[in-house]
């Protein structure tokens, strides 16, 4: 009986009233529980009815206690798995550890469900295993009595999937088994005479992802992207030479050949959607382009992963269904791509149709204007001032370490003087910072198209260029009718 999986609480002054008096969402979710817990009791009596504690409900309720027939299921979603709950140092964590507490002293019917994969990239490196073991240990010692540790469930061979999910099932029986014993019994027995390459990179990226991982401020995180920063270009170099001598120590022995190869899958995907990344420009800058050996050599990854997932069958990529898909449809069209030389300019410009919407049609949409300088543009609504449509730097080739400037050109349907017309800068979400950014009153703005200077500074792959509608006056109301955006463009600026 539990909230949907949706961060959306109800905002009701009388819930509002409940929630700030149990200093926590949870207060509204466990009276209501309890109440249903209540009904169902007295038809039977022997029943116990399951809920979320779980991201806004997190938090234990401040007076509420639980009803004796009410379990509560602790997620742990927001934590860093490099390390155990206990011993991570970034604030998820350590807020976690509060919550269990607190959530420990109401019941002894604890239940905790705990993530132990990447849910974003099932097959890419996520080098969590030395953290699990102090997991389940961690959860133990403060009263858990069911746990759920949920992995690349849709598929198989994900990251060390087969690994976790031995290791775990021998801890939920005894906490205490030495973890080296059975990496040892585990590396030997699945990977054959390729443990000790296959056993060289897990410890590997393992030691990496746990000094990356020592700073408070950079967990590794269960919907990570594939530019995991604790695993850069030269280590999966590394790794892939690891992989290759796997290969070969097993090339006669077919039991262990598979399963070597299929533990190869993890970093060859990284390594290819990597490359598939950089190669995405819309836009070259800089003296370099696409090469057709990189295209040869993107190729024949795509097709050796196509080939491992017709082999395997079930491999799945990614939990969203639509990622997974769409991952596996860009790789068939890749293969049969032609090298295509982009020539660099100093300047230059990316259209609307380059530049994402989110909640597309509701949002905004693409439309024809004929004010545009191509008759297309992109029209925001005032219904809202989120920012709605981003245009991420690793699509353009900029030459490293030089200085951009970023415009826009825009036209604004104004309503009334004195309001935000829209707000449009540069942010880094790595670093957490605005690179620069600007918020044109109303009657600053043009009703005609105008290019309109947003930032300059040097750019990096992570960042990516904002715009949205200017946000609501003191009225909660919009200063204008519609933003149309044309186009944004990029110059270098010389000294
Ligand atoms: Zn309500």
């Amino acid at each position: 009986m539990s909230q949907n999986d949706w961060y959306n609480y109800c905002e009701c002054p009388a819930c509002k009233a409940i929630d700030d008096e149990e200093e926590s969402h949870a207060g509204t979710m466990v009276r209501f529980v309890n109440a249903i817990a209540e009904a169902v009791e007295k038809e039977f009596p022997n029943a116990l009815i399951e809920t979320l504690a779980y991201q806004y409900t997190r938090k234990p309720p401040k007076k509420t206690r639980l009803r004796h027939n009410v379990i509560p299921c602790l997620c742990t979603i927001e934590c860093d798995f490099a390390q155990p709950i206990d011993v991570s140092p970034y604030k998820q964590n350590i807020s976690f550890r509060d919550d269990i507490r607190g959530w420990a002293k109401q019941t002894d019917l604890l239940y905790v469900w705990d993530y132990t994969t990447d849910f974003r990239n099932y097959t890419m490196p996520f080098p969590n295993v030395y953290a699990l073991q102090g997991n389940v240990k961690f959860l133990h010692a403060n009263g858990v009595k069911c746990l759920f540790e949920q992995g690349a469930y849709q598929g198989r061979h994900g990251d060390f999937a087969e690994l976790k999910s031995w290791l775990l099932a021998k801890w939920m029986w005894n906490p205490e088994l030495p973890m080296e014993p059975l990496l040892d019994d585990f590396f030997s027995g699945y990977y054959g005479k390729a443990a000790p390459f296959v056993r060289r990179y897990f410890e590997a990226v393992h030691r990496l992802q746990l000094m990356y991982s020592a700073s408070a401020d950079r967990p590794l995180r269960i919907f990570d992207d594939v530019t995991l920063p604790s695993l850069p270009d030269a280590v999966l170099d590394m790794a892939t030479d690891c992989w290759k001598q796997a290969i070969d120590a097993v090339k006669d022995d077919p039991v262990s050949s598979y399963n070597v190869r299929m533990g190869a899958f993890a970093v060859d995907y990284m390594r290819l959607e990597r490359m598939r990344r950089k190669s995405d420009k819309v836009l070259c800058l800089a003296r370099k382009s696409l090469a057709a050996q990189e295209l040869v050599k993107m190729q024949a990854l795509a097709k050796s992963l196509l080939d491992r997932m017709a082999e395997a069958k079930d491999i799945r990529l990614s939990e969203g269904a639509n990622l997974h898909e769409q991952r596996k449809r860009e790789w068939q069209e890749l293969l049969a791509r032609k090298p295509r030389p982009i020539s660099a300019t100093s300047s230059g410009e990316v259209e609307e149709r380059d530049i994402s919407i989110s909640r597309k049609g509701t949002w905004g949409d693409y439309v024809d204007d004929p004010k545009a300088a191509d008759g297309k543009a992109m029209k925001l609504y005032n219904t809202h001032f989120e920012w709605c449509t981003t245009f991420p730097m690793h699509k353009v080739e900029f030459e490293p370490g030089a200085t951009y400037k970023v415009r826009v050109r825009v036209r604004v349907d104004k309503l009334r003087d004195g309001g935000e017309a829209f707000w449009a800068g540069v942010y880094d979400p790595v670093a957490k910072v605005g690179r620069g950014g600007i918020q044109p009153r109303t009657e600053n703005a043009s009703a005609e198209y105008a290019w309109y200077d947003v930032c300059t500074w040097v750019p990096n792959e992570n960042e990516y260029f904002w715009i949205g509608p200017g946000r609501f006056g003191k009225d909660g109301k919009s200063s204008f009718k519609a933003l149309w955006v044309d186009k944004i463009d990029f110059s270098r600026v010389t000294k």
